[in-house]
């Protein structure tokens, strides 16, 4: 009997857990210092729920609305969730954010950060968020230019705004590891240890360029409708 019939049906979520690992081991990395955020965006409970039930806990969103209308059920009964925002956030919705999420991946701008500031000394969270650079400089692209990444982070901490580290987008249909390299090089010019990056076509990459979170959606539950 050959390795391949003795090993079980694995679910989608074990499958992306053994790629992170082994991409760990050849980068010589823990694969604990890897958080996957599984992207439940556009997906219903029933489909996050099978993922719950398997112990997994860290999920992503892309819409304040969204994510308000499915997970404060869920976390009624999966009380230890933790919920990261990963898309364009809206100044009118930062205190909707801070309230919801643990995490905010997408502080691009001053207007963002001075909601972010102002949500969070009212609310008295203070929510780590990735500041996301602008890594391809597209012009039709969120994303703080790199030359002002020093700025930003130092008024996010003059702000009282918790840095977790560096998020990023690649310019789609090209090879993203110079990016990912360029992102991992930017965060340590920055002291900064946390790198957003990789999704489910480039997660493995990402990791082996030093991602410490990422962002997977289709891999975990399929196309989106
Ligand atoms: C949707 C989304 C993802 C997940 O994308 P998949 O290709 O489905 O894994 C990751 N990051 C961001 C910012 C997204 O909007």
């Amino acid at each position: 009997m050959g390795q391949d019939d003795t090993e079980m049906a694995s679910t989608p979520l074990e499958e992306v857990h053994g790629k992170i690992a082994k991409m760990c081991k050849i980068a010589r990395r823990e694969p604990d210092d890897v958080t996957l955020i599984a992207v439940s965006k556009t997906h219903p409970p029933e489909k996050i729920i099978p993922l719950l039930d398997q112990g997994h806990r860290v999920f992503g969103e892309n819409r304040v609305q969204e994510a308000q209308g499915k997970w404060p059920a869920l976390r009624e009964k999966y009380p230890d969730v933790e919920l990261h925002l990963i898309g364009q956030l809206q100044s009118n919705k930062a205190e909707d954010a801070v309230d919801l999420f643990d995490c905010i991946h997408g502080l691009d701008r001053l207007s963002l950060l001075k909601a972010l500031a102002k949500a969070m000394d009212k609310t008295g969270r203070r929510v780590p968020c990735f500041v996301q650079v602008n890594i391809g400089e597209e012009e039709q692209k969120g994303g703080c230019a790199i030359a002002d990444l020093p700025d930003m982070i130092a008024k996010a901490r003059d702000a009282g705004i918790p840095i977790a580290g560096l998020m990023c987008l690649p310019p789609a249909g090209i090879e993203p590891s110079p990016f990912f390299a360029l992102l991992h090089k930017l965060a340590h010019d920055n002291s900064l240890e946390g790198l957003s990056m990789g999704m489910s076509g480039d997660y493995e990459t990402a990791v082996q360029l030093g991602a410490t979170h990422v962002r997977v959606g289709t891999a975990l539950f399929g196309e989106r409708g």
